[in-house]
């Protein structure tokens, strides 16, 4: 039996860990929580997941938490100016509910699961010479360990990572008591793009306490929603969120108005750069580990994208590694098994989340606009958050673009669009 050591207990860490599991594979998960620590500590993530990362985690069977978690049916977008003007405001309808399970939720539940499954979890932060041990007693080491240190043993790759510094002022709350947006026909992620102060996501999500709402602002670094620095105490933070949106998005106060913390570690603040980096690092011994998810990837949350990307990642690595049978695990077979993921899914999820980082090109922003008149366009962008790859051929051309809206408008938005 082959033998697979994991380090990093977050999505892509965990799905990869708990599908090579059921491939029979014999699996070591490195974490450096506990599920109770995960369970009780700090909310990680808003991580709305779309139709083709959840159906990865339904094939593995790992969907417990669907039944109870609000399904998003459409995503909101106001594109507005610094003055409260909106420009663009509508919802399109998503072909395949999406959701929303808070990450505490979800690891614990499935750290255990790994445990109950045969799994063996061993609970410590991995260092490098953590690493050197499990390279010497596994076939094959994948470091999924997310933001955290060990991601800087894997080079940085310039020609995919044009940020050096936070782009966006991350600062986000889970809560009860969000009432519904009443001008959306459907339940739904709602997006305020709010020119020079950044964008506000409100979705409906799942946690410890069970269904709750959340808030997350992604502002502009220096700008005027950009207050959160130094802010510890949980209840000031949702205070600023709350003031925020009733300066910036006041079309969001009246549902928002009344809500209450899910929990005392219900709210993050923050912020990173977005990074590409290449898929393998060499340790001191000449050993190779195998980079994963946001190791390796690290887009920032405006495009909506990471866990998705991670869910992306850690299947394309287990259908690579059950399919390279009993080949070795040499550079040439990861750099192939990170190109897969790279592929079809990697570049084109930080292509659109690098775009939607900048201010948005005229052409998008007319797109937004005729989508107030035409529900096919905004369907149609909307269903390309479950795979970025369809904005390929006309979101980021500026003529191909024009030539899709007036074929929209020529046919007054009936048939299903290019
Ligand atoms: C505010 C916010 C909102 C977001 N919203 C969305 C969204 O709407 N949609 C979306 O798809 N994505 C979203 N994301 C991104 C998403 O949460 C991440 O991309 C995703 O969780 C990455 O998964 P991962 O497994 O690669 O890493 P992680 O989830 O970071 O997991 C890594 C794990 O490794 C552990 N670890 C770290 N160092 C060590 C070590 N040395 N030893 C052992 N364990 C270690 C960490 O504690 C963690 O448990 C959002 C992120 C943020 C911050």
């Amino acid at each position: 039996m082959r033998r697979i050591a994991i380090v990093g207990a977050g999505q892509a860490g965990l799905q990869l860990a708990l599908g090579l599991l059921a491939a029979d594979y014999e699996v070591t998960l490195v974490a450096d929580r506990s599920p109770d620590e995960v369970r009780q500590g700090q909310v990680t993530s808003t991580q709305i997941m779309f139709h083709t990362a959840l159906d990865q985690e339904r094939e593995l069977g790992l969907n417990h938490w669907e039944d109870q978690t609000p399904p998003i049916e459409g995503l909101g977008i106001t594109v507005a100016t610094p003055d409260g003007v909106r420009r663009a405001d509508w919802m399109g309808r998503l072909d395949h509910y999406a959701q929303s399970v808070d990450q505490r939720v979800k690891m614990a539940g499935w750290m255990e699961e790994f445990t109950e499954r045969g799994g063996h979890l061993v609970l410590r932060a991995a260092g490098v010479a953590d690493l050197e041990a499990l390279s010497r007693g596994h076939d094959l080491v994948v470091v999924a360990t997310g933001k955290g240190e060990l991601s800087t043993l894997f080079a940085r790759d310039p020609l995919h990572s044009p940020f050096l510094t936070p782009q966006r002022a991350l600062s986000a709350a889970y809560v009860h008591g969000l009432g519904p947006r009443l001008d959306h026909d459907r339940p739904g992620l709602s997006a305020s793009f709010v020119a020079g102060v950044g964008a506000l996501f409100v979705l409906p999500s799942y946690t410890t306490s069970g269904p709750c709402g959340a808030l997350l602002w992604e502002a502009v670094p220096g700008g005027p929603a950009d207050v959160f620095a130094g802010v510890r105490d949980p209840g000031e933070r949702l205070r600023l969120i709350l003031e925020l949106v009733e300066r910036h998005t006041p079309w969001e106060h009246a549902r928002t108005a009344k809500v209450e913390l899910t929990d005392e570690r219900a709210t993050l603040t923050g912020g990173y750069p977005p990074v590409v980096r290449h898929p393998v690092a060499e340790l001191p011994s000449g050993a190779l580990v195998l980079g994963a998810g946001d190791v390796l990837v690290l887009a920032d949350p405006a495009g909506a994208q990471g866990a998705n990307s991670a869910a992306k990642c850690a299947t394309a690595y287990l259908r690579s590694i059950v399919e390279h049978g009993d080949g070795p695990f040499d550079r040439e077979f990861m750099e192939r098994t990170f190109a897969r993921y790279w592929d079809t899914a990697g570049a084109a999820i930080t292509r659109f989340t690098n775009t939607m980082l900048a201010p948005l090109p005229e052409h998008v922003q007319r797109m937004f606009m005729v989508a107030n008149e035409y529900p096919e366009v905004a369907d149609r962008f909307v269903n390309a958050f479950d795979d970025p790859s369809l904005l390929r051929d006309w979101f980021y051309q500026p003529e191909e673009m024009a030539r899709y809206l007036d074929d929209v408008r020529m046919r007054g938005g009936a048939g299903a669009g290019a």
